[in-house]
């Protein structure tokens, strides 16, 4: 029987989290990572009070309670059920945090729901993603991926094993043991397990490199190595910064030994390629992708609207075209989920959303996002550095000059410098840049991800026959 342990106590097991030089024994307590496992215990706490109960969990088959990343979608309506609970989620982090565990658990209901197909490809794969699939579930195992070799060389040739990579070193009856790095782990210091995939497809000569398994975060060899903190202690001046900082972490593995029953793929090209693009796998963690772009995006129309209202810019015919442009991001990828889910697909008894318009959206929000904080910046322009430096100087000496010079069209000084401060570290702070280079690359070289939609998509042999037939 799988009994879920607290989070804070499942926090605290050992795993090795770097930080500025010093393993961090207790995340809760530290100032770098206490925000953000408050926020992720709160919307752990959603999940057990009505009304956003019933928002986010169903009753499993053993008639206990879980979060519906883990349904196994067999009707659109589930689909749709699966979107508000993500969105649900999301929404309470003002669109921030990305890498809620429904990505990861996405993938594994992908594998799990396709298991008996898979296990044609490789036997035993069926009843080893049983197991995680329902430990995963019952126990409410927070999760991340990790899928990337380290940026070191990449115009080496393939032949070229590379040491740096994560590469299985040996291995006995017990598991493989690997050795090596992965990159970047969105979110990995607060889960409970990993997922490490390979994402390029390789040749035989990387064999070794070809592996898919899930390990443990506190795994005995495992490392994992923070980008410096953008959290802050401040909620009053940094609102995202203190509850939101997900982190990024580099993983190193130093021989750590996977069980068996952990391992997906062990040094098999073909077949980390087949489950790294396996449909229901790509295409459930694509729709809680583009479900949580729609909630970032909707804070950004907020704060776009709020700027220009509080400068009094709103009648400007060009920022009139530009909060349009803002709003058309919204609606057009809100459109592209409606459509994905609507014209939902059945795929061996499953509900899956339409890859070709999951696929748009992921692509289009890498462009949108750099241009909305680009829009955002042209609107609030000095505007977003018009404030104080922290909201307490209200209170003090300078307070009542504050109070003159700061209001806005329609807010007090007060409540406009708060919401500029909200605004700014969407925009401009540490926190802010991290999240446009995420939205560039988090679902992988955009370049490439053009690219392959390009190649894939399945109404160009319809199309080109319009030319031939017109001509
Ligand atoms: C903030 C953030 C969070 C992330 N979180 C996660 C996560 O949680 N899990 C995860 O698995 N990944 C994560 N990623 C990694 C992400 O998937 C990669 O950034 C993305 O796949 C691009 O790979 P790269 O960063 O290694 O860039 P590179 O592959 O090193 O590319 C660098 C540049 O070289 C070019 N280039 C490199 N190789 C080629 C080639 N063969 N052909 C053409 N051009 C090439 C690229 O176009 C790019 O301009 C995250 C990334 C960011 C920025």
């Amino acid at each position: 029987m799988n009994t879920p342990i607290p989070y804070l106590q499942r926090l605290n097991n050992g795993r090795t989290v770097w930080l500025d030089g010093e393993i961090v024994n207790d995340l809760e307590k530290h100032k770098a990572f206490k925000g953000t496992v408050q926020t992720i215990q709160h919307l752990l706490n959603l999940q057990t009070v009505e009304p956003t109960k019933s928002i986010l969990t169903y009753e499993t088959e053993k008639g206990a309670n879980a979060h519906l990343s883990f349904l196994v979608p067999t009707s659109i309506n589930d689909l749709k059920r699966k979107s508000l609970a993500y969105k649900c989620w999301v929404d309470e982090t003002f669109g921030v945090m990305s890498r809620l565990s429904e990505y990861s658990r996405s993938q594994l209901v992908g594998w799990y729901a396709s298991r008996q197909q898979l296990d044609v490809l490789t036997p035993g794969i069926a009843t080893k993603l049983e197991k995680l699939y329902e430990a995963a579930r019952d126990l409410d195992l927070l999760s991340t991926v990790a899928a990337h070799d380290p940026q070191k060389n990449r115009s080496k040739s393939a032949e070229e094993i590379e040491h740096g990579k994560l590469r299985v070193v040996t291995k006995n009856e017990e598991g493989i043991f690997v050795s090596g790095a992965k990159t970047i782990a969105t979110a990995a210091p607060y889960v409970d397990e990993l997922l490490i995939t390979s994402y390029h497809k390789r040749g035989l000569d990387e064999a070794p490199m070809a592996n898919i398994f899930y390990v443990p975060t506190s795994a005995q060899g495992l490392h994992m190595v923070c980008r410096e903190s953008f959290a802050s202690t401040d909620t009053s001046n940094h609102p995202l910064s203190s509850r939101f900082d997900e982190m990024d972490a580099v993983l190193i593995f130093d021989n750590v030994l996977i069980p068996w029953e952990r391992v997906l793929v062990a040094e098999d090209p073909e077949l980390a390629w087949k489950l790294r693009i396996e449909t229901a796998s790509s295409l459930l963690s694509q729709h809680q992708t583009v479900v949580r772009l729609i909630s970032k995006l909707e804070s950004v129309v907020a704060i776009g609207n709020e700027l220009a209202e509080t400068a009094g810019a709103t009648e400007f015919l060009h920022v009139k075209e530009k909060l349009s442009e803002l709003i058309i991001q919204l609606e057009t990828i809100k459109g592209l989920l409606n459509a994905a889910e609507y014209e939902a697909v059945e795929h061996n008894g499953i509900y899956l959303p339409k890859q070709r318009f999951l696929t748009t959206a992921r692509n289009l929000g890498t462009r949108y996002y750099p241009r909305a904080l680009e829009i955002l910046q042209q609107i609030g322009a000095s505007g977003l550095l018009q404030v104080p430096s922290t909201i307490q100087e209200f209170d003090g000496p300078i307070g009542d000059k504050l109070q003159a010079y700061y209001g806005g069209t329609h807010t007090s000084a007060f409540a406009r410098t708060k919401f500029i401060k909200l605004a700014w570290d969407l925009i401009g702070s540490q926190l802010g840049a991290r999240h446009e280079l995420y939205e560039r690359f988090y679902s992988g070289d955009p370049v490439r991800t053009f690219a392959a939609q390009y190649q894939n998509y399945s109404e160009k042999d319809r199309l080109l026959k319009l030319v031939e037939e017109f001509n």
